[in-house]
């Protein structure tokens, strides 16, 4: 497998809770390179856009009103099958079914406030990485 990039997002309940370092921690020991990263204030029109696969599902309102209530970091990981191996350092989307030592088993406080975001395919992990960084922002 070549080396790729996946997109990821430290969300507001570990930002909230000082925990960036910490998942910052996990992702480099999986092996993955933050490549890019910086922390911003999601506005809800980024919010519905970056979520809009999700727009039809009972808690997307949810979702958005989440994603805007603090400020988040987002990051673009590289490394070997980085899409793959970012999911399995994530951990399954709900923390009560992740497996021990994942981000989410760990940090996590709900399905919903999960802790972080990583792309699910390489060609998703693309279009997000545009939406919030430029090329030159990206130093490999
Ligand atoms: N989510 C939620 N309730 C659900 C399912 C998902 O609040 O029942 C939120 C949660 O923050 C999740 C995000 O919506 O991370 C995107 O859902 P997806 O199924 O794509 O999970 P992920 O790829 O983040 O594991």
């Amino acid at each position: 497998m070549a080396v790729q990039r996946t997109f990821s997002i430290i969300k507001p309940d570990a930002t909230n809770r000082n925990l960036t370092g910490a998942v910052n921690a996990k992702l480099e020991a999986a092996g993955l390179r933050i490549v890019a990263q910086k922390r911003i204030q999601m506005t809800q029109k980024q919010a519905e856009t970056f979520y809009a696969v999700h727009s039809a599902r009972p808690f997307f309102g949810e979702l958005v009103e989440f994603m805007t209530s603090a400020p988040v970091v987002v990051q673009v990981l590289e490394g070997e099958d980085a899409v793959a191996k970012n999911r399995e350092v994530m951990g399954a989307t709900n923390p009560s079914e992740a497996a021990e030592g994942t981000i989410r088993k760990e940090f996590a406080l709900s399905i919903g406030e999960n802790s972080v975001h990583g792309s699910d395919s390489a060609e998703n992990a693309a279009i997000e990485i545009a939406q919030f960084f430029a090329g030159n922002e990206i130093v490999g």
